[in-house]
């Protein structure tokens, strides 16, 4: 299989390293899934490949303000020019629409720009970093403060860690600085890494005991308020506390997670880091897949995480009764589904990219093809499996490059296209549906984790099969974006290979 070699966590170092680096990642590729995994196979890594031309990138900073502004009692400074922070205004109102009566925990989201000028990137910004951690305790009183860098801040050389190092003993609230400078890495999941490596660094602790009915879950934001409902349930169900992290988890909950019995994946690329960090540095064990998306998954999942709680007993007896919940109204499902025979092409994180072929397979479709933003090595002994259930497909990675993906639904004109909820709409001539919602949708149907999340799941794409007409009607009244020449290529990857 891949040949993936782990290498250790350094956690004195001041960050993570980039995952192109550190684990061969890819963000460009396209063909079969046999033709990938037999290169694998024989022992060939997975080949880079630099575009010529990119529609769009991915920053750093952006995918990591967008994963820790939730963290509670905390202060966020983004340390670059305001227009960095400019996405991350509004979620305070988003989150707080989350009803109370939900479990959602009554928070502040703090969010600060150091604000560089044209000034600052001549001079530096040491100044008004630290003007900025002295404001966001003047103001908010937080339990910790989180800074994270930004491509100006990582341009001049601003020395991060010794300001943290000569203001953390005046400062009650731990300070955590996150190199996430936009352009440090081509792999957006770096920023994941990164964020990782600062938490575990700077704000957790070693553990005073250990607390046997604590479980750690690596929530992205496509892990919805309802999916945190639903898996509180199962978890209350068994004896054991569900620990979200880091999305909306408080700093003091954060500090305690090097205590828990084991740390559980619901992405296992988007966890990788935080997994091995935790058991590294602390010792907590974890198991990297597979995530509890669909019936088997999360069988798999909950048994897994059984044996670290000790709780086989009252896990099989979980399963039982969820199965015989859901199931016969899976089985009504499968009956009524009208979409077999039609053809799906998935785009999608890692997690769903072998989740959703498998159960799509399952409902008597076919799977055209699977998009994901990047590919790590890790992920190769998953797609094997899903390879030898439902045989042969296209697999497409693109760190967003919609000009690439246009391209095969045209060639291929799938009848679905299921996308993650920010690649947009394409105009195509069929159905089109979003994977998945974000974390503060608390709809019921937004819940796809666990047993009756497939249900869920199922329903969305069956009514995106039966009513395609948005999709229709752009088709028919929108230009197209892109000229005849573009989808005359034969090579989707033309740009990828120059
Ligand atoms: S300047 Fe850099 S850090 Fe700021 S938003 Fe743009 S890419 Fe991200």
């Amino acid at each position: 299989m891949s040949n993936f070699e782990y290498k250790k966590i350094n956690i004195d170092d001041d960050t993570s390293p980039k995952r192109e680096d550190s684990m061969g990642s890819i963000k460009a590729y396209s063909g079969k899934v046999s033709e990938l995994l037999e290169k694998v196979n024989t022992g060939n890594p997975l080949e880079w490949h630099n575009r010529s031309f990119e529609q769009a990138s991915q920053c750093l900073l952006t995918q990591t303000v967008n994963r820790i502004l939730t963290i509670r009692d905390s202060a966020l400074i983004i340390h670059g020019p305001v227009g960095c922070a400019q996405g991350s205004y509004g979620y305070r109102e988003i989150y707080r629409n989350v009803p109370i009566q939900l479990q959602r925990p009554n928070f502040q989201l703090n969010i600060l720009s150091s604000n560089l000028t044209e000034q600052d990137i001549v001079f530096g910004g040491e100044k008004k970093l630290r003007q900025a951690i002295e404001t966001s305790v003047q103001r908010y009183n937080p339990k910790s403060i989180i800074i994270a860098t930004s491509c100006a801040s990582g341009v001049m050389g601003d020395d991060i860690e010794g300001i943290v190092e000569s203001m953390q003993p005046d400062i009650e609230a731990r300070l955590i600085p996150i190199h996430c400078e936009g352009f440090r890495s081509q792999i957006s999941q770096s920023a994941f890494d990164a964020t990782a490596h600062a938490i575990v660094k700077y704000l957790v602790k070693a553990p005073e005991k250990k607390q046997k009915d604590l479980v750690n879950i690596i929530a992205p934001f496509s892990v919805t308020w309802a999916d945190r409902v639903e898996l509180t349930r199962l978890f209350t169900k068994i004896g054991l506390r569900p620990r979200f992290i880091p999305d909306f988890a408080s700093t003091d909950e954060l500090v305690e997670i090097s205590e828990a019995a084991v740390t559980a994946p619901t992405c296992p690329s988007y966890g990788f880091y935080l997994q091995n960090a935790l058991y590294e540095k602390f010792g907590v064990p974890f198991f990297r897949e597979p995530a509890p998306l669909g019936i088997e998954y999360t069988e798999i999942w909950f048994r897994n995480i059984a044996k670290y709680t000790g709780k086989e007993k009252e896990v099989e007896e979980l399963i039982k009764e969820e199965k015989a919940q859901v199931l016969p109204r899976l089985e009504e499902f499968k009956k009524t589904f009208k979409g077999k025979d039609s053809s799906i092409f998935v785009s999608a994180g890692q997690a769903r990219a072998v989740f959703i072929p498998k159960f799509a397979a399952e409902l008597g479709m076919n799977v055209a093809a699977v998009n994901t933003l990047e590919l790590d090595p890790f992920i190769m002994e998953e797609l094997q499996s899903v390879y030898e259930q439902i045989g042969d497909f296209e697999v497409h990675a693109s760190d967003v490059q919609p000009f690439e993906q246009s391209h095969m639904l045209n060639r291929m004109k799938p009848d679905l296209y299921t996308g993650c909820p920010f690649m947009g709409l394409y105009k195509r001539d069929g159905s089109h549906v979003r994977n998945h919602s974000y974390r503060s949708d608390f709809s019921i149907q937004s819940n796809q984790f666990a047993f009756k999340g497939l249900l869920n799941y199922g329903f969305i794409i069956q009514r995106a099969l039966n009513n395609p007409s948005l999709n229709k009607t752009l088709h028919e009244k929108r230009p197209t974006p892109y000229k005849d020449w573009w989808y005359e290529q034969d090579d989707i990857l033309a740009y990828a290979r120059q």
